[in-house]
């Protein structure tokens, strides 16, 4: 298991001193924290919905989970106390459970959990988006800041109707009448809410609020929120390379680029303008099903190869959107874990038990096994996916 300290001051950005992820690999949650975790805060300062977080405690077979409310977790293998402490606020008795953590924090420091900050990638905004279409096209829509920081873009957004909401790659769009546009890009730490009407009250760093008479969106900690003309959308749009989960989109757009760069593969899988919605799960699942070293240079992956790989990308994909959630390994290796390498390092290979590598490139973390995607020799150069 990984530990990473929750003291530095990107982990506790956001109000109350919680911890947050620093990237989307690592969100460590021990002793006190727990406490604290239950009071409803770290989903949301998690930049995702609760569901998720309940999803990445329970569905990472190969890491240690804990009891959430309403979610039977796998059976800890952190101490029972921190446990405990976990139950006491699912009792409602989090001071309890804080009081217990923090006395015990010394001695549970050394089981850190980690669990994932699940980073939106394409699929998640796709999912959004169609959800925007299904509650809020054709009708009138309200819009405020309660926030603030946003207030004069909602003002602009406010009675108008949705036209439509669209996803490209990790950017959200949302076109009203009167050639307004709402451009959206959740970043590490965004996430919106739905409900039902009533809509709640407004709490905490409420960016920006959709509504209608039947349901209410709420988005938090978005990296970009603003209202953009039409040639600004175009702009965006047009740096952006091809999204695998768009019907018209041009896999050979991105070889143009890949195939005559030096720079790593895993680089330029992640580049924005390569390619559309990718992000750090999928980019090592992909590497790690076609057998390639995330190091291997743009050039040196043949057309072939790439043509496979995009292939399948669109696949896994359309799988993600269907789902809610990433799952890129095979049966039979699927009963251990959902995903091949991502998060696994220091686990051995689902495949060849050697041991799961990870090093950072370009401030994310790569993960890779060092013999199924071997630097030179073992890559199938068919492009067919290995596993
Ligand atoms: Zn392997």
């Amino acid at each position: 298991m990984t530990h990473i300290e929750a003291s530095s001051s990107r982990r506790r950005l956001l109000s109350g001193g919680l911890p947050v992820p620093a990237d989307d690999d690592k969100f460590a949650l021990g002793g006190c924290q727990i406490g604290r975790a239950w009071l409803g805060r770290v989903p949301s300062a998690h930049g995702r919905p609760d569901v998720d977080l309940r999803r990445a405690c329970t569905d990472e077979t190969t890491q240690p989970s804990f009891s959430v409310p309403g979610v039977t977790a796998h059976p800890p293998r952190f101490p029972a106390p921190t446990f405990l402490g976990s139950r006491l606020v699912c009792l409602g008795l989090p001071r309890v459970a804080a009081a217990i953590g923090a006395a015990l924090s010394s001695f549970v420091s050394h089981c850190t959990l980690t669990i994932g900050a699940l980073v939106p990638e394409g699929h998640t905004i796709y999912r959004h988006a169609r959800e925007h279409n299904r509650s809020l096209r054709g009708r009138v829509v309200r819009a405020d800041s309660p926030q603030g920081r946003f207030a004069a873009g909602a003002s602009l957004v406010d009675g108008r109707t949705l036209l439509r909401a669209e996803a490209v790659g990790k950017h959200l769009f949302h076109q009203y009448d009167g050639q307004v546009w709402l451009h959206v890009h959740l970043g590490l730490y965004g996430e919106w809410r739905t409900g039902a009407q009533p809509m709640p009250p407004a709490r905490g760093a409420l960016r920006l609020r959709l509504w209608t008479d039947a349901v209410w969106w709420e988005l938090r900690g978005a990296t970009a929120c603003e209202v953009l003309t039409r040639p600004e959308v175009t702009a965006i749009r047009t740096r952006l390379g091809p999204d695998p989960l768009r019907r018209n989109a041009d896999p050979d757009r991105a070889y143009a680029r890949i195939g005559r760069s030096r720079a790593p593969i895993a680089a330029l899988l992640m580049d924005q303008s390569v390619l559309a919605g990718v992000g750090n799960v999928y980019r090592a699942e992909l590497l790690f099903r076609h057998g390639i070293d995330p190091y291997r240079q743009g050039q040196d992956v043949s057309a072939p190869v790439w043509a496979a790989m995009w292939d399948d990308l669109v696949a896994l994909m359309r799988d993600g959107v269907r789902r809610g959630q990433i799952v890129t390994s095979r049966p039979p290796y699927r009963r251990r874990s959902r995903v091949f390498v991502y998060r696994r390092a220091g686990e051995p290979c689902l495949v060849c038990g050697t041991t799961v590598r990870t090093q950072t490139l370009l401030a994310r973390n790569l993960f890779w096994c060092p013999v199924c995607q071997a630097a030179t020799g073992s890559a199938d150069e068919s492009g067919n996916a290995a596993w």
